[in-house]
């Protein structure tokens, strides 16, 4: 029996924390340990808060961060999006919440309302509109607790159309989204994003609420799919429903019958002025957009004829891209070292579990620069350089400073250490006469080990072999 195929039809709606220093409406931190509590680290919960931003009573929001706004118009150009100058109307948004202490959301959005940009385009797929709002505060249900850190956080919404038809596809999409906006420095790095998700087969859509990681997306998605087709099966009508998706159980489970625009109360906020974008300020920024990732690319594969393969993982990071490109003006041909950045340098990122974004990470290119020189001038090895590059992190070092501990060694130190390694192995000497090439690389690795990796690959192969056959 031939199955039944759906029309999948899936649309986003992604909320970005936007990179800013300080709330949407009040001078609170957006992060840092600069909080109210004194000697407050920065995860402490209730440390970056005020009146304005904790609803207090008789509290009424300051004019909209400009920082944020600049932000948005930045998002707004790179997904192509028509931004609105006139006529923006801030909005109560109300719903009844614990994470909600005003009552309301102020939004650049609502039933009628002029969003910030509409019929943007990116990569393929079409936009309706992206705005800004604040974020609510953070609610555990389990303790019962509220942490208003997040509370009046700087967020822009991003609206697709119902576009997409698998999570494969959103995946990849949300990836190049996530990617040209840490380009422009846009959204907040280890912020994350908040995406709720709009799937329909046969029926009407069902909104999943609040997946904050890709995984989580795909999952919630494929379930999703595959519910609803049995759900037909059944013969089940699939009406509009609010979801959350419990990672625990690996399935969705209903919030709430959506309620209609209109149960959001919609009102223009009387304590905002009505907004308006400066189009000199937009010209401006204009100017100032950084390369996108696909500009980048190209550049990559044609000024310095980087490999396809090469070019996508440094553009895949912006800050590894630049390392790059310091690198290059450094004088390295980067063409022929490009393993130290793609293979070394991320290597010993990966092992310490760190980033180049890490605030606790500072490698610095020149510092690789001298490295990949002294090698490329046969002053310390290969070996020798990938060893000091563990060290590299979290912070690099000019080898200068270790100038007498790091050098290559001389043919004639290589010999007097092969030397001691025979004599302290003459069991193994034999085996590899008798016909055991492994035994040889154990003779190898020994020198290696004695001259701290100082001593040149080659060399030491041939004069262990010169020795042994000499004997
Ligand atoms: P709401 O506030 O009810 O979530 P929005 O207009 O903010 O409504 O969001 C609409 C979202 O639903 C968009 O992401 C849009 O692409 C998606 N959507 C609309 N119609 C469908 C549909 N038939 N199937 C799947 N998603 C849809
Ligand atoms: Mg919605
Ligand atoms: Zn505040």
């Amino acid at each position: 029996m031939a199955e039944k195929t759906f029309p999948v039809k899936i649309g986003l709606e992604i909320h970005g924390y936007l990179d800013t220093r300080e709330k949407l409406f009040c001078m609170c931190l957006v992060s840092g340990d600069r909080g109210l509590v004194v000697g407050g680290s920065e995860d402490m919960p209730n440390s970056r808060i005020c009146p304005i931003c904790t609803g207090t009573p008789g509290s009424k929001p300051m004019a909209p961060n400009v920082e944020a706004v600049k932000k948005m118009v930045q998002i707004a150009l790179v997904s192509r999006s028509r931004i609105n100058y006139d006529n923006l109307i801030w909005q109560r948004k109300h719903y009844d919440w614990a994470d909600n202490p005003k009552g309301y959301q102020t939004t650049i959005s609502g039933a009628h309302a002029t969003t910030n940009a509409v019929g943007g385009k990116f990569k393929g797929i079409n936009l309706t509109e992206l705005h800004l709002e604040e974020d609510p505060a953070q609610w555990n249900p389990e303790t019962g607790r509220i942490n208003y850190n997040r509370s009046g956080l700087p967020l822009v919404e991003i609206v697709t159309e119902p576009e997409f038809s698998n999570s494969e596809q959103v995946i990849e999409w949300l990836k190049g989204l996530v990617l040209s906006l840490s380009y422009i420095k846009a959204v907040r790095k280890n912020a994350g994003i908040k995406v709720d998700v709009n799937v329909s087969t046969y029926g009407e859509r069902v909104e999943m609420k609040n997946l904050n990681s890709l995984e989580k997306i795909r999952k919630a998605i494929d379930y999703e799919i595959a519910r609803q087709v049995e759900n037909f099966e059944k013969g089940i009508e699939q009406k509009r429903d609010t979801l959350a998706f419990d990672e625990k159980l690996g399935k969705t489970v209903k919030m709430r019958s959506k309620e209609g625009a209109s149960d959001y109360r919609f009102i223009p906020d009387p304590d905002l002025p009505v907004m308006k974008i400066d189009k000199k300020m937009v010209s401006e920024i204009k100017k100032e957009m950084p390369e996108m990732p696909e500009v980048k690319l190209e550049r990559l594969l044609k000024k310095y004829e980087v490999g396809e393969k090469d070019a996508k993982i440094l553009t895949r990071n912006l800050e590894l891209v630049e390392f790059f490109e310091k690198l290059v003006e450094f004088g390295i041909d980067v063409k022929k070292n490009m393993s130290w950045v793609t293979i070394e340098l991320l290597r010993v990122l990966n092992y310490n579990k760190k980033t180049l974004e890490d605030e606790d990470v500072e490698i610095l290119p020149e510092h690789l620069g001298e490295l990949i020189r002294a090698v490329e001038k046969k002053e310390i090895t290969v070996l020798k350089a990938k060893q000091i590059m563990n060290d590299f992190v979290p912070k690099s070092f000019s080898l200068k400073d270790h100038e007498e501990e790091i050098g290559s060694i001389s043919r004639e130190a290589v010999e007097n250490l092969c030397q001691q390694v025979i004599d302290e192995n003459a069991h193994v000497v034999e085996e590899y006469k008798s016909g055991k090439d492994a035994s040889l690389n154990y003779l190898i690795g020994a020198v290696m080990r004695l001259s701290e990796r100082r001593a040149d690959f080659k060399i030491v192969t041939e004069v262990m072999r010169g020795l042994i056959e000499g004997e």
